[in-house]
């Protein structure tokens, strides 16, 4: 009843494979988790159906890689016209299984939408190269082909954007492909099939596979273990990437992961205050603080740091929490009781170790799911907030004094995803931005993520690049052409 939909039609409860909807006798339910209510029971696949796609996948991928590039982007352009047509309703679908704002869920469909158009461009533009010879009666090319049948495993945080950013490559590039989303939020992912569907992707290039928690560890060891999938791309956490790294082994799988992050946000003496506090908190807060790109640590100058203390909690404050439907809400409920158990695990081991709890710290009275925006001011490294990712609205600060010691205090991690610091010294930009030994670093901005550019991490934070020109690399794979006689 709260997902009164324009086109009820997208609000799909079977799997999707070779260009059909797929029932299994076996379902799992998908709740919202602003009020606990049963939104859809979808079907519960097991590694034979995951098989059955993997099989349609590879029927499809020799008439799919055959199209010209311009033919499957104009069949691309009609599914990202169709989530433009729809984003409303693709909104809140996303909001009812997600908890995400209104319109933080419309913000990321538009997002989401945006890497199939910009990879239906990119389409176009795939082309080779001819090397110079190193004799005379030689010519040597290069050809640049699709790697073959691509899987990818999807997380809740993005129910959409994290399926587009790696089904619009691969398919551009002429891969087919097998998309496993999160089990927390199928309803999102069933309704981009619904619209590839309608845009005429033909049956077998792009298949959803549903399932729970359980089937979905069957389903990604069969997608691991199967000879025909020749790349998986998974964004998630670090544990499971590490799982399905080792399970990928024997088959030699290409991969992309897009991990964990464990973002430092630096404010230096140099900075623009009022900016720094508007970044933090968009950095911090967005989707409830369940990004890998949001800020865990911020590092402030000792001689800024009362201050932006003070303006960080003045912000946290003002930020409003309730059901993401209602209107005027920023901040929607967390995932699971899972997510809510961690947040409150690292706010009480910084208060027990001595942090100072400035604003917010439990549960929010919206409802179970809900936690209060938090600020904490003198945390300390030994502090859980300060060693893994916390996942949650919970700011943790702390003071430094010298850019050498923050720096180092930054980089002292096994993660590498995002970061962020704000400084008006040119020198000290180029300086810092050089020295953070993260995948992608934001100045004077909290927020950096766009079709555009290269999202990605180093060290355990992952493998690989996602958008941009540089996206589509990992879906093609090199083939050299030696031609003698010439
Ligand atoms: P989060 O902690 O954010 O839920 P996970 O890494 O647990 O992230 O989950 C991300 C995705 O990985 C989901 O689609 C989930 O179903 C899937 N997943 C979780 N564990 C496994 C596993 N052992 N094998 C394959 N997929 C898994």
């Amino acid at each position: 009843q709260t997902l009164a939909l324009q086109d009820p039609a997208l609000l799909r409860e079977s799997a999707y494979i070779n260009g059909l909807w797929h029932d299994s006798a076996d379902r799992f339910d998908v709740m919202n988790p602003s009020n606990g209510s049963l939104l859809a029971r979808v079907s519960n696949l097991n590694s034979d159906d995951a098989e059955n796609a993997i099989q349609a996948a590879q029927a499809a991928f020799g008439s799919w890689s055959a199209k010209t590039g311009k033919e499957r982007a104009q069949l691309m352009r009609r599914w990202f016209d169709l989530m433009n047509l729809h984003a409303d309703d693709l909104a809140r679908i996303m909001t009812a299984e997600q908890g995400k704002p209104l319109a933080e869920a419309k913000g990321e469909v538009v997002y989401g939408a945006s890497f199939i158009e910009w990879f239906a461009e990119e389409a176009k533009r795939v082309a080779g190269d001819v090397l110079s010879t190193t004799a005379a009666d030689k010519r040597m090319l290069v050809l640049r082909q699709p790697i073959g049948v691509c899987a990818a495993i999807t997380p809740w945080n993005f129910p959409i954007a994290m399926i587009t950013r790696k089904v619009a490559p691969a398919i551009a590039a002429g891969c087919t492909i097998v998309i496993k989303p999160a089990e927390q939020t199928p309803l999102s992912a069933l309704a981009l099939a619904e619209l590839a569907h309608r845009a005429g992707i033909p049956a077998g290039v792009v298949n959803v596979l549903t399932a729970d928690g359980a089937r979905s560890v069957d389903i990604g060891k069969h997608l691991c273990n199967s000879t025909v999938v020749r790349h998986l791309s998974f964004t998630g956490s670090t544990p499971v990437g590490r799982i399905l790294m080792q399970q990928s082994a024997p088959t030699i799988k290409k991969l992309a992961l897009e991990l964990g992050g464990h973002a430092p946000f630096i404010v230096f003496e140099d900075a623009d205050l009022e900016a720094a506090v508007e970044g933090a908190l968009q950095s911090k807060y967005r989707n409830a603080g369940q990004t890998c790109v949001c800020t865990n640590r911020f590092y402030v100058h000792r001689s800024l740091y009362q201050e932006f203390v003070a303006k960080l909690v003045a912000g946290a404050r003002k930020i409003q929490v309730g059901d993401g439907l209602t209107a005027g809400v920023q901040q929607g409920p967390m995932i699971d009781a899972q997510a809510i158990a961690k947040v409150q695990e690292h706010v009480s081991d910084a208060l027990s170790k001595g942090a100072q709890l400035c604003t917010g710290g439990q549960q929010h009275a919206a409802g179970a799911l809900f936690f209060e925006p938090t600020v904490l001011a003198d945390v300390t490294d030994d502090m859980l907030v300060m060693q893994e990712e916390t996942f949650g609205p919970v700011a943790a600060v702390m003071a430094f004094d010298t850019e050498e010691q923050v720096i180092a205090a930054a980089n002292a991690t096994d993660f590498g995803l995002a970061s962020y610091f704000y400084s008006r010294d040119i020198a000290r930009v180029w300086r810092v931005a050089e020295k953070l030994e993260y995948g992608m670093v934001g100045i004077n901005t909290g927020l950096m993520s766009n079709e555009v550019a290269p999202f990605g991490g180093v060290k355990q934070s992952g493998l690989g690049r996602e958008g941009s020109r540089y996206g589509m690399d990992e879906y093609l794979e090199m083939k050299y052409l030696c031609m003698g006689q010439m």
